[in-house]
């Protein structure tokens, strides 16, 4: 039995593709033809390529001594947080022009919530020439003006959307509009294993080059390519989905997933959508949501703008109903302090994303003979006002 996606867009009871009418033939469209053209020759290449003298990839595996000392075993640290613009988004954005122009679409639109994956998208977009509309909601817009300005600078229109909680689901539904009215030449880039198939799927393939890297970089450093623990943060879920990949099928690889606690799971302000959501459909997917009695949308909290989703994608909902992922849920303070002993011990600022993988470290008991990877999605540039402002947590 594989963990992976079934041939009708399925992880067990989650996924799928619940959209508009109007959407199938253009989400057909794109379930047609992302595998042939991701497993394509030209595309591999232009792929490698890219990452390789774009992004700067592989990204080091970094034997963290002083860490690993501290939590008593080897402790890697995949490091995608040196890639350019400072994250593990850039390398489903990507993937997904390529895929987009191959496609002949010359206008792309993208979702955001931090902003991240808006100045990912807009970064691509300004590489390849294209046209780039990104929906962000109007609160979001207050709250991360420089990722605003860059996604300016990078020549991206940046839609304020005002209706609702004017937050990253308002945002989604905006650009699912834009998309309706536009099917014939737009690709709308998704930025995270969340969407209707083929979405969840070919974002995890397009991200799965981390745990590639890792399989090689632990072949050379250890002689062994499978590590005892694989920790990757949950927001939607691709810098974790990319570092298990390749692992998920076998047994001996323990899968942590790292969801946001917020202020504690019981307290109603949490993004821990693993550990409270219900069945549900968010995003043109049926998978875990945080939602009222009524079935509304909940608006989650965390600390870190990136792991503040209703919604958990697929895949990692499937593993984690099957067991085969362990999930904790990090609360703020935690992932505070997992920042600030990173920074000390390691001279590595981690993104708060990030900081919550970190966190959970310190929930698992590790042997000495065990060998762990931890995948820090991000650096901490854009979170240093809030790591400062909460020093004392
Ligand atoms: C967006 C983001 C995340 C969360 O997204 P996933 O799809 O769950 O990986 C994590 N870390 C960083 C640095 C991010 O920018």
């Amino acid at each position: 039995m594989s963990y992976l996606v079934d041939k009708e867009g399925y992880y067990g009871e989650f996924g799928g593709a619940y959209i508009p009418e109007i959407l199938h033939k253009c989400v057909e469209e794109l379930q047609d033809n992302y595998l042939k053209v991701l497993q394509s020759e030209s595309f591999q290449q232009e792929f490698d390529q890219l990452l390789r003298d774009y992004v700067g990839r592989p990204s080091p595996l970094y034997l963290a001594h002083r860490l690993s000392e501290k939590y008593g075993c080897r402790i890697y640290l995949k490091r995608e947080d040196l890639n350019h613009t400072g994250a593990h988004k850039i390398n489903n954005t990507i993937g997904q022009i390529l895929l987009a122009r191959r496609m002949g679409k010359q206008r792309i639109i993208a979702e955001t919530g931090a902003g991240q994956h808006g100045v990912a998208t807009a970064t691509v977009c300004a590489l390849m020439g294209m046209e780039c509309v990104v929906y962000m909601g109007k609160t979001d817009v207050e709250r991360q003006h420089i990722n605003v300005e860059k996604m300016k600078m990078l020549g991206a229109t940046v839609v304020p959307v005002t209706s609702g909680n004017m937050t990253l689901k308002d945002a989604t539904n905006e650009a699912i509009r834009d998309w309706c009215c536009h099917p014939a030449d737009t690709y709308y880039i998704i930025g995270s294993t969340v969407g209707p198939h083929p979405y969840p799927d070919m974002v995890a393939r397009l991200q799965s080059v981390i745990g590639q890297e890792i399989k090689k970089q632990l072949l050379e450093k250890e002689g062994r390519d499978t590590p005892d623990y694989l920790i990757a943060c949950v927001g939607g879920g691709s810098n974790a989905a990319g570092t298990i990949y390749h692992y998920v099928d076998n047994p001996n690889v323990q899968i942590v997933l790292a969801e946001a606690g917020g202020k504690g799971i019981d307290t109603g302000m949490t993004a821990a959508t693993i550990a409270l959501g219900k069945m549900g459909i968010i995003h043109g997917a049926r998978t875990y949501v945080i939602q009222n009695e009524d079935g509304q949308i909940e608006e989650p909290y965390s600390i870190s703008a990136g792991l503040d989703y209703p919604g958990i994608g697929p895949f990692h909902a499937h593993l984690a109903k099957q067991k085969r992922a362990m999930v904790l849920a990090v609360n703020d303070d935690e992932a505070i302090r997992a920042a600030y002993e990173l920074t000390r011990l390691e001279g590595i600022i981690p993104a708060l994303e990030s900081a919550h993988a970190l966190g959970a470290l310190g929930k698992i008991a590790f042997k000495p003979t065990d060998m762990v990877v931890l995948t820090v999605s991000g650096r901490g540039d854009k979170d240093i006002e809030t790591y400062l402002k909460n020093y004392e947590l």
